[in-house]
């Protein structure tokens, strides 16, 4: 797809019929500074007639894109298949039930265009009900440290990319709100700022507590992958080396014991040592698998672990 366009604005909506409408609205008067835009909308499956007031919206307004997935697949995938279709240089994701404020939209990109490649909304004032911001704000902190990227709002939504940041990534799992730590992994600038919250006045959330197992796994995933997806026989080879080395310590020592002490060759380290042998080569060849899967990885789908900021003379 070719980057003519400005602006791409995707909206992930999952039974969201009352909001989308007036949501609609509040986008083109936000947006009438902006020459060129599409709005995106991804139906994700929804069970209300939230694609028919899309489509009506799509009919009328050649700037709106309307794509029916064809089940509910997570508002993650729903966000994917949103910049799969987006053409604009610059991508702008946030929630349909306008909680998110259209009127950011503008502070986002004048951010953007500072020389950021993601800007990143943080609701300072969130209106949602205690039980909802309490665990969000661990899991901000959890999520800050273990990635190292010093935002405050990793679930917020709204967010502004550079359209080169999102084309290079695939987005699995819970991971829309990881992001900016994969962008930021790839080299990319990363910027935060407040922008507004409503409470939500339409429809219901889609989230509670349930979610939190997911979210912890695909951490796990992000820092595993942002850390090692490069060199992965790197780390699974330093910890198989320290297993063998200790296999072979342990062993000297039972062989000094033997000989010089009149130990016994066979006691519990015997065990210790054959575990630690075992585990030690099965890590080592796990790095292999690793190294072999992330060449696949980034060859097969034409994926580029950098992004270049600047090229002379390219063609
Ligand atoms: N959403 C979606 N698919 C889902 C769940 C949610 O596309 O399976 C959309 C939803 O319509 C909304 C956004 O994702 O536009 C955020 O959902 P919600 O407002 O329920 O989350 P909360 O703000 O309560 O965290
Ligand atoms: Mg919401």
């Amino acid at each position: 797809m070719t980057n003519k366009l400005y602006l791409s604005v995707v909206i992930p909506v999952y039974n969201e019929k009352d909001s989308i409408r007036l949501l609609y609205e509040k986008l083109k008067s936000s947006l009438s500074n902006f020459k060129d835009y599409e709005i995106i909308f991804i139906d994700d499956g929804s069970k209300d007639n939230s694609f028919e007031v899309i489509k009506q919206i799509a009919i009328n307004d050649k700037r709106v894109k309307a794509i029916q997935l064809k089940k509910n697949f997570g508002q993650t995938i729903a966000i994917s298949a949103g910049f799969d279709h987006a053409g604009g240089k610059v991508i702008v994701t946030m929630d349909a039930d306008l909680q998110n404020d259209p009127e950011d939209i503008p502070k986002l990109i004048t951010k953007l265009e500072e020389g950021y490649d993601v800007v990143s909304g943080w609701r300072k004032t969130r209106k949602d009900p205690l039980s909802k911001r309490m665990p969000s704000r661990v899991a901000n902190k959890i999520i800050s440290l273990v990635t190292g990227i010093k935002l405050h709002d990793f679930g917020c939504t709204l967010k502004a990319y550079r359209s080169e940041i999102i084309k290079n990534l695939k987005l699995y799992g819970e991971m829309h709100r990881f992001l900016p730590a994969y962008a930021q992994w790839a080299g990319a600038k990363i910027a935060e700022v407040e922008v507004k919250h409503h409470p939500r006045s339409y429809g219901q959330t889609k989230y509670g507590l349930a979610r939190t197992p997911s979210v912890i796994i695909d951490l796990i995933t992000t820092k595993f992958l942002i850390a090692f997806s490069t060199k992965p026989s790197h780390i699974f080879g330093a910890l198989g080396l320290i297993l063998i080395l200790t296999a072979m310590l342990l062993s000297l020592f039972i062989t000094i014991r033997k000989f010089c002490f009149g130990g016994e060759w066979v006691s519990p380290l015997i065990f210790i040592i054959t575990i630690c042998f075992i585990t030690g080569i099965q890590f080592i060849l796990m790095g292999l698998l690793g190294e072999i899967s992330i060449r696949t990885y980034h060859e097969s789908q034409n994926k580029s672990p950098y992004l270049i900021s600047q090229f002379i003379n390219k063609d």
